[in-house]
């Protein structure tokens, strides 16, 4: 099993760059010892990628928190920025590849628009799903779901 409080601190390492350019603070709500059974290098991957959104699509002095909690044999993991947002509209879309919210806005950030597609089929590999609540100018909270064992 991989414990999630140490993938979040080490992906936090690995971002420090982005965050440091708005000065973004991270933090990392999880308590150690938190484990969970899953393919880790297809996890980082997902973190990675819900992490980075949520630096990039952030505001200066905004913060990223990491939660995560165990629910009806489920486990939650919960990504919350205080960034832009995501309109109503393009919330349903933006797990689709390539798709990105507003292409003006979206040119000054690099990207391609495929790091959610890559989120949703992990998530749904692990017999999970990833779920978004935004509102846009206050921020955005994607919450992952997976059952607590993979085997059912
Ligand atoms: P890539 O991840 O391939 O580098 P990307 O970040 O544009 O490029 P996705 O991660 O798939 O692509 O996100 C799709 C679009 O959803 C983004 O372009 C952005 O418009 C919007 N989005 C994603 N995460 C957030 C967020 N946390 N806050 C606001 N908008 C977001
Ligand atoms: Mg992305």
């Amino acid at each position: 099993k991989a414990d999630l409080s140490r993938i979040v601190n080490s992906i936090f390492n690995d971002l420090e760059h982005l965050s440091k350019e708005k000065n973004i603070k991270l933090i990392n709500d999880i308590p150690e010892g938190f484990l969970i059974d899953v393919d880790q290098k297809k996890f980082d991957i997902l973190l990675k990628n819900l992490i980075e959104n949520a630096i990039k699509y952030n505001k200066p002095e905004g913060s990223v928190t990491v939660s995560a909690e165990r629910k009806d044999g489920e486990i939650l993991i919960n990504v919350t920025d205080t960034g832009i947002g995501i309109p109503k509209e393009s919330q349903p879309l933006i797990f689709e590849r390539f798709y990105r919210v507003d292409k003006s806005r979206s040119r000054n950030v690099g990207g391609t628009g495929l790091g959610l597609s890559i989120v949703k089929h992990i998530a749904e590999a692990h017999n999970g799903k990833v779920e978004v609540k935004s509102e846009p100018n206050v921020g955005s909270t994607f919450t992952v779901r997976i059952p607590e064992r993979r085997d059912g």
